[in-house]
């Protein structure tokens, strides 16, 4: 799997209520910044953002090579457009899988997906048929490569042990330091995959969280930056970045100059003690 340094996700697409050509110059203004990897999910917008992300690249079809296109499925919304849903729930059954999968490559207008991921784990997910479904979009070429996301290790371990997985795409910034001390991280690193992290501004919270911790952790971001000469966000994305899990964020933004603060991180290594500034903003305590 080769995805950018930093992912641009789509989740909020829809909210941005652009037209297809301004969706389409994001794309090519991410691709500009060398972000190349697109996170999506047949979810995303209610199961419309894979549609219009679709009706972007349709007016500009070359820009498919330049980019790999990421996405989910497992997740059955209680939607209009799924009226048969009486209660939100998990399917990861293989017809499920690979009919998702085939519905996300007609709405993204593609013949491949770079990787497919399982969006939640299920408490009714049967590895075996998993990894059947996998292999048989593996071996029509419809799907690269295969992962989960939000998956414990314990979980992970299990489809892990019937088919290849490349990432568990996950939850972490400082407001959310679970993955540091439960053991993902660490079986990231056991493992040899490197995790996607989603919401890694923790939604925007990190900027504009009323909670002491959010204005702990912005403080201390903001003085990191002033310090460095960069924004607070570079900083929050240096902070994931600096794991040796050899983390991939995720941005959420429709801004590209937001998407270039996310890129400038890249370039920056925090130092143990900045990193532990950080740390200890959110936890609000001294490390033992
Ligand atoms: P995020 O980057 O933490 O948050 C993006 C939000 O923060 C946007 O609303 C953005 O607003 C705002 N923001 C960015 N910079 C800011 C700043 N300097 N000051 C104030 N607000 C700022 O990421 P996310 O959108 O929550 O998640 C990223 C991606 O992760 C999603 O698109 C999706 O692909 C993926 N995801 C996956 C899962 C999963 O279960 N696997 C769950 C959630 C998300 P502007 O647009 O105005 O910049």
């Amino acid at each position: 799997m080769s995805l950018s340094p930093i992912v641009a996700g789509a989740w909020r697409l829809a909210d941005w209520t652009w037209n297809a050509a301004e969706r389409l110059a994001w794309i090519e203004g991410c691709l500009d910044l060398g972000v190349t990897s697109f996170d999506h999910a047949d979810i995303y917008g209610g199961y419309r953002v894979e549609e219009l992300f679709g009706e972007a690249l349709a007016l500009s079809p070359s820009v498919r090579q330049r980019l790999q296109l990421v996405t989910k499925c497992g997740i059955r919304l209680c939607h209009p457009a799924r009226s048969a849903h009486r209660i939100k729930h998990y399917d990861t059954s293989a017809p499920h899988i690979i009919a998702s999968a085939e519905e996300s490559l007609r709405l993204l207008g593609t013949d491949y997906l770079d990787v497919l991921l399982l969006h939640r784990p299920d408490p009714l997910m049967d590895a075996d048929e998993v990894a059947r479904a996998f292999d048989e979009l593996r071996t029509s070429g419809k799907v690269r490569y295969f992962g989960v996301s939000n998956f414990s290790p314990a979980q992970y371990d299990v489809l892990q042990s019937r088919t290849p997985l490349v990432t568990n795409q996950i939850e972490w910034h400082p407001l959310h330091r679970a993955p540091l001390t439960d053991g993902t991280l660490d079986h990231c690193q056991r493992r040899r995959i490197r995790p996607m992290i989603w919401s890694p501004l923790a939604g925007g919270t990190l900027f504009t969280g009323e909670e002491a911790a959010a204005r702990r952790v912005r403080g201390m971001l903001q003085q990191i930056a002033i310090a460095r000469g960069v924004s607070a966000a570079t900083i929050a994305f240096a902070w994931l970045l600096r794991h040796p899990s050899r983390p991939i964020p995720i941005a959420g933004s429709g801004r590209l100059e937001a998407m270039r603060e996310a890129v400038a991180a890249t370039t920056i290594r925090l130092d143990a003690q900045e990193w532990t500034e950080i740390y200890t903003a959110g936890t609000g305590r001294d490390v033992p």
